[in-house]
């Protein structure tokens, strides 16, 4: 211990893990693939194109960081079996987690709708040698973050003693991409290290074999700031310090150091908001062909898709992002929005 009491991402992680491991964080939160299967079946039909483009490689990994209940991975695993049979018989299925109750989970729900091999990782290098196309939904932000204060023109650091915040003088990890930022007097600046080194773990993996990633999840893309810290707890905010491993602990993802971290050589894609992303993959169309198959619930199909894209529910807070190599055209999904070749990063849809 280097402080007046245990780092932030050191309790978050030990947090995290307790409560992957014992509780059922559905009961607290829900996610997108969880509110519609068309979430699932349009990152299903993205994945198909995006193997198109690659050159139709067999075998190749698909991959999920995070998979929660393995509810998205089963819905895109459906649609692909049934309108891209080549696709599917190609891809070999492997899910980066780490919890074993959750592993449990989703090799139940991936049972019939995978009828391929699962395997289980812990990080991103067990993921086997070759193309690869990887998906990751609220995963990022249930990663680890460290907390600096700005005092004068140095750096407090926030640890957590007895369920409360202590500071230290500390300083912001060299190399950081958000460690020059303007933040004002008192106010938090948030890291992320082992975001950073996922992302740049896939980079160097994308420069040695060709594929591409999509990443989506709550946050901000500009140099911004600020304490983002939250827990939920069945379904409401709770103290993030108190009852470690009660509660699911996450912070929003600033996807603009992500994009800064990701080594030369890869495409980075967005971010843009989901809203756009998923009526970009054809959310609208998908959701009236559910309706009418099934009239009784169009009314409730419809209002899944209102949450997920409407700027005032999911559409907006909530962010994608992609990186692609050995690519014939653009990402699909992204409008040819491409970080850093003039075209525009940052707030705009
Ligand atoms: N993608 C799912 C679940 C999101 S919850 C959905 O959209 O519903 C976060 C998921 O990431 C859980 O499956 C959790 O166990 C997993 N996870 C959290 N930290 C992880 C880590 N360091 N490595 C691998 N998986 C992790």
């Amino acid at each position: 211990m280097s402080g007046p009491g245990e780092r932030l991402d050191h309790f978050m992680a030990r947090a995290n893990a307790a409560y992957y491991a014992g509780c059922d964080p559905f009961a607290d939160f829900i996610t997108a693939p969880e509110i519609s299967q068309v979430f699932g079946e349009l990152l299903g039909a993205w994945v198909a194109v995006v193997w198109d483009q690659l050159g139709r490689p067999d075998p190749f990994m698909l991959a999920e960081a995070g998979p929660g209940r393995g509810t998205l991975m089963a819905d895109a695993l459906r649609l692909l079996r049934r309108v891209a049979p080549a696709c599917h018989e190609a891809m070999r299925v492997h899910l980066i987690e780490t919890s074993p109750r959750l592993r449990g989970v989703q090799a139940r729900a991936l049972r019939d709708a995978a009828a391929v091999p699962v395997c289980w990782h812990d990080g991103l290098d067990g993921v086997p040698d070759g193309p690869m196309v990887l998906l990751a939904n609220e995963f990022l932000d249930a990663l680890p973050i460290r907390q600096f204060v700005r005092r004068g023109q140095g750096w407090e650091e926030r640890f957590v003693h007895d369920g409360a915040f202590m500071q230290a003088a500390s300083d912001v990890p060299a190399g950081h991409p958000a460690r020059l930022r303007p933040v004002p007097e008192g106010d938090v600046l948030e890291t992320c290290q082992p975001a950073l080194d996922f992302i740049h773990a896939l980079g160097m993996r994308l420069l040695r074999w060709p594929g591409a990633a999509v990443l989506i999840d709550y946050g901000y893309d500009a140099p911004a700031w600020g304490d983002s810290l939250q827990a939920l707890r069945n379904g409401r905010p709770a103290d993030p310090l108190l009852d470690a491993g009660s509660a699911d602990l996450t912070a929003h993802v600033d996807f603009r150091a992500i994009a800064d971290h990701v080594p030369g050589g890869v495409d980075v894609w967005g971010s843009m908001t989901q809203g756009a992303f998923l009526s970009a993959l054809g959310l609208a169309a998908r959701t009236e062909q559910l309706a009418r198959a099934a009239p009784a619930q169009a009314d409730e199909i419809r209002a899944a898709a209102m949450r997920l894209a409407a700027p005032d529910r999911m559409g907006q807070l909530f962010r994608v992002m992609g990186l692609s190599s050995g690519l014939a055209g653009d990402l699909p999904g992204f409008a040819g929005r491409r970080a850093g070749d003039g075209t525009v990063r940052g707030e705009t849809p």
